[in-house]
């Protein structure tokens, strides 16, 4: 099974006040990567690290301070884009990042270095993805668009 793609991205605002749990996971990666951008696909671990307490226990994680991630490396293998122009760490905020998960959020810190963390790989370049809010805001735009268009042609061949 292919790794999903993450183009679910949500309202940063919504991302914020979310109380679910965090994870946090920290890679490092070539320092070209962060300044081009690129596509990466990342096998994360089973045990993260809870971001919400560090690691010292909290509420969120059951005071535990780690949060598990899917079992089967494939339910846990997933894609991000680097969206480059960046010399210095990244980090990155994937909602629900796994399908069967109570990991609500995933927050990846990457840092410029080598060697590159173990299970990261480089897919590619910078993944396509319009922003959610770009591309729900394009298509009721170009159907409006189409219609108004519909509706001009029809009115000159009326007036014919
Ligand atoms: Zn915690």
């Amino acid at each position: 099974m292919p790794p999903k793609p993450l183009a679910r991205v949500t309202d940063p605002a919504q991302l914020d006040q979310a109380t679910g749990p965090q994870a946090k996971l920290e890679l490092r990666v070539p320092a070209s990567w962060l300044v081009e951008g690129c596509a990466l696909e990342v096998a994360v671990p089973k045990v993260l690290c809870c971001a919400r307490c560090d690691g010292g226990g909290c509420d969120s994680c059951g005071r535990g301070g780690a949060l598990r991630a899917p079992a089967e490396l494939s339910q846990r293998t997933i894609q991000m884009n680097l969206p480059g122009e960046h010399t210095t760490a990244v980090q990155l905020r994937i909602a629900q990042p796994f399908d069967d998960s109570e990991i609500d959020q995933l927050l990846v810190h990457l840092h410029p270095g080598a060697p590159t963390t173990t299970g990261v790989r480089r897919v590619g370049t910078r993944m396509q993805l319009a922003p959610a809010s770009l591309a729900s805001w394009v298509q009721p735009a170009l159907k409006i668009a189409l219609v108004l268009l519909a509706i001009l042609l029809l009115a000159l061949a009326l007036t014919r």
